[in-house]
């Protein structure tokens, strides 16, 4: 169920309106990284969780994204004030001239929102690492938005929605620990065969570049993948 209230979660103020910067907030209302992304994404996977903490964190922030949503269009409409008229700043952004005042489902190139940007798929670990992902891309477009934002209310609004994307990150961190999952990569029923441990060097040219992510014990190096592969290959044909 829902209701309205008719009041913003963190109020939004705008002294000085500038159309070419709603521009950009628009990433953030009908773009991939934007909230109503978010606040779908988080939604639907709700239905089909079968843990009940988890189910019930995924809706709360799910509405708390709506929020969100609701926040981020109002100040595009509180920038676009004034849209109606004819002068320079309105030019650099013909959709407000355009479609007039206030937000559209539409990213800051113009290209309509589209639900080919919510990774859901049913599996709770699959969904938590796409909300994991999902929060890193709310956050580094609040930063990039904060960096431009020259209006003191603005700025304080996205430090807030910025700050919030990281405790979303913390909350689905937490939630992929409690199912033993923030660490382990396996999930599911089909166990992985014997290369699952291998690291195929495919780069030909410099130096080789080691880290934790190849190393031994946890993976077995394999600095000329082309040999490797020819030999295993020539040994499936003596079969
Ligand atoms: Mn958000
Ligand atoms: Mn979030």
């Amino acid at each position: 169920m829902f209701f309205h209230r008719k009041e913003l979660i963190v109020p939004v103020e705008v002294r000085k309106p500038d159309p070419a910067y709603a521009q950009f907030l628009l990433q953030q209302f009908g773009g991939a990284t934007g909230e109503l992304t978010a606040g779908l994404q988080y939604w639907v996977q709700s239905f089909h969780c079968p843990k009940t903490g988890i189910r019930e964190m995924l809706q709360d922030i799910a509405v708390e994204e709506f929020n969100h949503l609701e926040m981020v269009g109002k100040l595009i409409e509180e920038h676009t004030r004034g849209v109606e008229k004819v002068g320079p700043e309105v030019e650099q952004c013909p959709v407000f001239a355009l479609r007039g005042r206030g937000p559209h489902l539409i990213d800051d190139a113009g290209v309509n929102w589209t639900a080919a940007y919510i990774n859901e798929g049913g599996d709770v670990v699959r969904d938590l690492r796409a909300d994991i992902a999902a929060e890193a891309g709310a956050r580094e477009t609040y930063e990039i938005l904060l960096e431009r934002a020259t209006d003191p209310g603005t700025k304080k609004v996205l430090h807030y929605l910025l700050t919030r994307e990281i405790a979303h990150t913390k909350m689905f961190m937490k939630a992929l620990e409690s199912v033993g999952k923030l660490t382990e990569p396996a999930f599911g029923n089909v166990k992985p065969d014997e290369t699952v441990n291998i690291y195929y060097h495919f780069s030909t040219n410099g130096a080789a570049q080691r880290g934790p992510w190849n190393q031994e014990p946890e993976f077995k190096y394999v600095a000329d993948p082309v040999k490797a592969i020819e030999h295993e290959l020539a040994g499936a044909g003596k079969h």
